[in-house]
């Protein structure tokens, strides 16, 4: 199609708007379906919801993860980083990211990367809204439309469980679904072979350990893994364990993944630089947010790693700015996608969570300007913790 004439003003915008206040919400309800993972049984779920307000009348969201204490993510953000970033320009969004890293003296981590996230995802909201573009376009996209997924998870039980979940996702259409494996780890090879057996070659499947193994563990089901031709093993060991990690990289023929419990780009670099990852997930709710979870995402496609966004007991907020660095970010893999229904995504905005928005596998993104989202204020208000 030959282009026709198309006549665009280009203004200088300059936009002088001003952050007028930020507020915390924390969120729990109770999981009407449990998550259950290496680490034992999750019955309940809580978020942290950021509200960014602006002297233009032009509000951000964001979200933090917050899995326990979501009042003490509340009153870091209120008390410690909101005096920082009232009464400065909304769209110096790194000038705010340095400001708020500095309310800590020591090393990166914890709490307050989760809580820096939450305002950082809100400021990009603001950014997108001020220039009238989806966040992923202001990432300057590479043409995605929508995203690969990949069904999260077939939760750690007995055979007849694992099989109806696996059955459940395929019937869904997944053609990627993740595995929670546990111990005792020769019960997990052999649920892993059964689940390959019953997918059949057509579906890829990965394992995701939550840290369940010893270093002789790993490598014991990393054969199973082989053997049925699964795509990644994800988090086999701690995080902090970055020796035994590449120890399992040359032990292990299935390629490794990890990164949910990294905060910043710096926990991420070791395992990155050296490839004994293949594919790092960062979750843009804890990583910092957007603007930390981007380096981390382009210092991966560096050094040939793929990029897999991790969410877990998100909310809409955490899913949808997923989604618009999934739809950017060059080495994207799959993205996560919960199939679990969280009250956090459709009592927040309306919207159906992606499990059920997804086809075939395929994720469609926002087009709306910055999270392309409405948040509607008064079912926060229900959720919130008194
Ligand atoms: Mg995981």
């Amino acid at each position: 199609m030959k282009p026709g004439k198309r006549s665009m003003s280009v203004g200088t915008l300059n936009a002088d708007i001003r952050i007028s206040d930020v507020i915390a919400h924390p969120l729990t309800q109770e999981l009407p379906q449990p998550t259950v993972t290496s680490w034992g049984k999750y019955t309940e779920v809580s978020i942290v919801l950021v509200e960014v307000r602006t002297d233009a009348g032009i509000t951000g969201v964001g979200e933090a993860l917050a899995r326990f204490s979501p009042k003490a993510y509340c009153e870091l953000i209120e008390g410690s980083l909101k005096p920082r970033l009232v009464g400065g320009n909304a769209t110096d969004i790194m000038t705010h990211w340095h400001s708020m890293r500095r309310s800590l003296s020591g090393r990166s981590g914890g709490i307050l990367f989760e809580a820096i996230a939450g305002v950082d995802i809100a400021l990009w909201d603001i950014l997108g809204k001020v220039a009238g573009l989806p966040i992923y376009r202001l990432l300057g996209g590479v043409g995605r439309q929508e995203v690969p997924v990949y069904a999260a998870s077939v939760n750690w039980g007995n055979d007849e469980f694992m099989d109806e979940e696996l059955d459940r996702y395929i019937e869904k259409g997944f053609p990627r679904i993740k595995v929670k494996v546990a111990n005792p780890v020769k019960e997990a090879c052999k649920r892993v072979e059964r689940l390959r057996k019953r997918a059949g070659d057509g579906i890829e499947l990965c394992v995701d350990a939550n840290w369940a193994y010893t270093l002789e563990e790993a490598v014991e089901l990393g054969r199973a893994l082989t053997d049925n031709n699964y795509f990644w093993f994800e988090e086999p060991l701690r995080p902090e364990d970055e020796s035994g990690y590449e120890e399992l990289h040359r032990r292990c023929a299935t390629p490794l993944a990890a990164g949910e419990s990294n905060y910043t780009l710096d926990q991420a670099m070791r395992l990155v630089a050296n490839r004994t990852l293949s594919f790092l997930q960062p979750d843009v709710a804890r990583s910092g947010g957007i603007t930390e979870t981007r380096r981390m995402a382009e210092f991966a496609a560096a050094h040939d790693v793929q990029y897999a966004p991790h969410i877990g007991m998100s909310g809409i907020v955490c899913e949808t700015a997923s989604v618009h660095l999934a739809a950017a970010m060059p080495n994207l893999r799959a993205m996560e996608c919960e199939t679990d229904s969280s009250p956090f995504k459709t009592a927040i905005t309306g919207a159906a969570p992606g499990a059920d928005r997804q086809k075939n596998g395929m994720l469609p993104v926002p087009t709306g300007p910055g999270l392309g989202i409405e948040v509607d204020w008064d079912a926060v208000k229900k959720l919130t913790v008194k």
